[in-house]
Parts: C-alpha cells; structure tokens; sequence
C-alpha cells in the first residue's frame, strides 16, 4: 500500500493514494483515498479497478457505490465520478466505498450489457462464484470486497447503448418486510420518478441488488440516461439522487427533498416474436392501455412480420432503441402498479 498523500485543490481535502489488495481499507477519518484495486484471483490478474474510499471525520454507516456493472451506461460512471471528487470528508458520517467501473474489461471496448471476456451479463451473476468463469469470479471478488461490508449499496445504471429509459429505481424484493422497507425508503429518498418493487419471481436473478438483499444489505439500482450518451440532466440527477440517500441515511446534514415515484409492483419485459427491424410505436414515459400496439417488427425487404401489443395496461419504462432485434429479444419494458 502506497500512502504517499497530496493535496487536492479547492477543499483541500487529504486524498491518499493507495493500491488495495481483496479488501478496501478505509483511510483514516477525515481523509479520502483513491487507488487501484486488484484481487489475488489467478483470473483477476491482469486488472486494477479504480476505486475511491472517503472515510468521514465521524462514525456512521458505510454505504457501497458502484457505476459501470454496465459500462456504456455513462451518466452512471460519471455520477460516480463526481460524487466521490466532490464529497468532503469533513464533512461526512461513516463512508462510501466507490468502484466508478464495475465490468472493467467492457469499457474500452464499448461493449454493450456483457463483459467481453466471457460473455456473460455481470448483473444476472452477482454475487459470483469464484470457481466460475471471469465475470462471476470479477463480481465474487468485487462483492466481497465492497458490497459485503457495507451497510447500504447504490448501485448506478442508465439504458446501455441500444436502450432509452425513462428514469427509475429498482430495489429487490426480498421477503423481509424490514429490509424491503429500508431499501424502499433509499429509493424514495433517491428522487427519481419512478420506482420498481422487483421480485425474483418477476424480475430477473443476479442482480447487485438482489444479492445485496439476500445477505441483510439494503439497496436500490437507479437508472438514467442512455443509448451511450454522456448527457448532463441525467448525470445531475444520478449525483443528486446519491446526494439525497446520502442524507437519507444521516451521512450528510440536509433533508431530503420530499419524492412521490410512482410506485411499480409489475415489470413487463416485451420480447421480439420476429427477427428484423424493430420499430417502436410509442416513447419512454407515454402510458398505455391493455392491447394497445407498441411497435412492429419487419423483415429485410419492409414486409411486416409481427405487431407487439400491451398485455397490460402501464407506462413505458424502457425501449430498445436500436432497430435490430434478434427473435426473443427485449424491446421494452412497462410498468404497472
Ligand atoms: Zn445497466
């Protein structure tokens, strides 16, 4: 561990350096501490995830921050990145451990929802397996390292490159009524419009989230923007929304600005029937009815091959924005109470 320290400029906050080893140790209060964190993994080797760890000058909870489970959703790692410059430890209670991009080996590439390696979507693999494949030894070791010892994680997402969305929360429902309430209440306190109560049964397996809940640690995800843009509203409301939780959990002085999502108990994801060009019929945010059409799918020579309808009533929380669509692939999403 290097702990040569300098000085960053406006706040003159203390800000070590440091290069971490399986486990992120907090810097000493008052002080923040950026640095690579590798992992003794044989098949983590070859990489150093950036991470921040701000310990503030007072005890308090831990809260674990990470961007860039899916690294082309940029809103989210540069929320991240903003958010752990900004902090003042002076100012903060307990700390935050930041990992501003999660699936390391898709960033340069730009790979969209996988991590190139092996494929696979780290978050339908957390909290990994250490005899697993790349992806679910990366997110075993990430997960020990910053989920597991913290108190509460937000973990930040937006639609990847082929995905427009509307923003929203998601937390996981778990079953524990105490639990599901804390992480609700991160995710009211978030600000963003609307909010999903996820179940297993209803929602997919592998989450950060879910595996979050599954071992007492309460959570939300919070998207915004997409479709590979760096966009300014959407970074502004994922920095104030960890704002908000941050003083949602007494972390920072300030009150929470009230928030009245619209409350989600039912996530319909619409899969293609066809394979070809996808055309959507209606936009992120539109509301729709029961059996109302929500985009078609044609072939390469303009013959219509299949019409998509809503099997419920709702509003629309994502749409795949790019027009090539495989048979089965996800075209949108719609949300119901
Ligand atoms: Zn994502």
């Amino acid at each position: 561990m290097d702990d040569a320290a300098s000085e960053s400029g406006e706040q003159g906050v203390a800000v070590a350096d440091g290069d971490a080893l399986d486990t992120v140790e907090l810097p000493p209060p008052g002080t923040a501490r950026r640095g690579r964190l590798r992992f003794s993994h044989p098949a983590l080797a070859d990489w150093a995830w950036p991470y921040v760890a701000v310990n503030g000058a007072t005890d308090g909870p831990r809260l674990a921050l990470l961007a860039g489970v899916h690294p082309a959703e940029y809103p989210a790692i540069e929320a991240s990145i903003r958010v752990t410059r900004d902090l003042d430890p002076a100012r903060l209670r307990g700390s935050l451990v930041s990992l501003p991009v999660v699936d390391l080996p898709a960033f340069l590439p730009r790979t969209p929802f996988v991590c190139p390696i092996d494929g696979k979507n780290p978050n339908r693999a957390f909290p990994g397996d250490p005899a697993g494949s790349f992806t679910d030894a990366m997110n075993d070791a990430i997960f020990r390292a910053v989920v597991a010892p913290a108190d509460a994680l937000v973990d930040l997402h937006g639609g990847d490159m082929v995905e427009d969305l509307i923003p929203f929360s998601i937390y996981s429902v778990s079953g524990d009524a105490a639990l599901d309430a804390r992480s609700a209440a991160i995710g009211h306190a978030f600000g963003l419009p609307y909010l999903v109560a996820s179940t297993p049964r209803r929602g997919l397996g592998g989450t950060t989230v879910q595996a979050a809940a599954a071992v007492g640690i309460p959570g939300i995800i919070a998207e915004a923007g997409g479709r590979g843009l760096l966009t300014e509203p959407e970074t502004q409301l994922l920095v104030d929304g960890v704002g908000n939780v941050l003083r949602h959990l007494r972390m920072l002085d300030g009150d929470v600005p009230p928030a009245a999502p619209v409350e989600v108990g039912r996530f319909t994801w619409l899969t293609s029937p066809a394979e070809g060009m996808w055309y959507p019929a209606v936009a992120v945010g539109d509301e729709v009815a029961e059996g109302q059409t929500i985009g078609r799918v044609g072939d390469l020579f303009g013959e219509p091959l299949a019409e998509i309808a809503a099997p419920h009533a709702g509003h629309v929380l994502f749409v795949t924005s790019s027009p090539a669509m495989r048979l089965d692939g996800l075209v949108l999403a719609i949300g119901a109470p």
